[in-house]
């Protein structure tokens, strides 16, 4: 049992501190440290998390490469002079007997969960079980991965779940691809190629400015992608609604201009937001 980590976080509640907390899976980017940043100016005590969660990568996926650095990690948690790093083993969130699965419905099968069939099921249940561990008031995410706010949300919702849900801006490089702990495994030139997205999604997100349809948007998008020959599979590619993840046909008000796809055999994921006025 992670009683260590439970019981500092009641002793904090007991003496009327905030807690603020920032999940992750480690091998720590800029993209993490502004979670982190965030979550310092709203809370009295930050607590992060290092957890490379087993459940929400799927067979065949990279769960025994993903990057790894606890030492460097803890090195720039030190500079952000974060109160607490909390590194669960497998064991102690997955004891012998563990057989709860928390499920959030059709949210969690579209966009990427398309792709990866068991995957937000994987992160919602290890987000409440940290959530129950840390007993945070506020929990960071960012926007990168829209979907999993979407669903973390949603959870926190339903299950009636004393945390508030931030959900902050993605970092991006100079060249506008957004960061990821994934990002080491493009080569030179997959690097150079995976700035399409960004570039795809940005100019997708001006278009609206001007008279279009989400087909139009769409159309775009597609051929921006495609004209990259470093870009091997588009998984999805189109214009959502930012509540349901469904595709649209007709503008709303904030509309979600999402892709995946991979470059070389990299799977990158971006979005942006893009308001309609009519
Ligand atoms: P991960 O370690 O990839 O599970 O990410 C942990 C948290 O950091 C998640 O809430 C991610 O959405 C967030 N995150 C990852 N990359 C970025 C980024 N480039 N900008 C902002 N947040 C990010």
């Amino acid at each position: 049992m992670p009683r260590v980590m439970q019981e500092t976080s009641k002793r904090y509640l007991h003496t009327g501190k905030t807690i603020g907390f920032v999940p992750t899976m480690g091998a720590l980017h800029e993209g993490h440290l502004s979670l982190i940043r965030r979550a310092k100016s709203e809370n009295d005590i930050v607590v992060a998390s290092i957890f490379v969660n087993p459940l929400q990568f799927g067979a065949g996926e990279d769960l025994d490469i993903y990057p790894r650095d606890l030492e460097k990690d803890l090195d720039k948690l030190r500079e952000l002079d974060t109160n607490i790093l909390f590194v669960p083993g497998d064991k102690i969130i997955y004891p012998e007997g563990f057989a709860t699965r928390i499920a959030v419905e059709r949210l969690s099968d579209r966009l990427c969960g398309r792709f990866r069939p068991d995957h937000f099921s994987g992160v919602a249940t290890v987000v409440c079980k940290l959530f129950n561990i840390v007993k945070p008031a506020r929990a960071y995410f960012g926007q990168k991965d829209f979907q999993q706010t979407v669903v973390i949300s949603r959870m926190v919702e339903d299950l009636n779940m004393d945390v508030e849900v931030v959900i902050c801006p993605t970092v991006r490089e100079s060249d506008g691809l957004a960061m990821s702990s994934r990002n080491v495994y493009l080569g030179a030139k997959e690097r150079l190629a995976a700035t399409v997205l960004y570039k795809a999604l940005s100019s997708c997100s001006q278009m609206m400015a001007g008279p279009s349809t989400p087909n139009e948007v769409k159309k775009k998008l597609l051929e921006m992608l495609s004209a990259e020959p470093l870009v091997s599979e588009i998984q999805y590619a189109g214009i959502y609604d930012p509540a349901t993840l469904l595709e649209i046909d007709e503008f709303k008000q904030r509309n979600l201009i999402a892709a995946a796809i991979k470059v070389g055999g990299v799977r990158l994921i971006d979005n942006v937001m893009a308001e309609y006025h009519k």
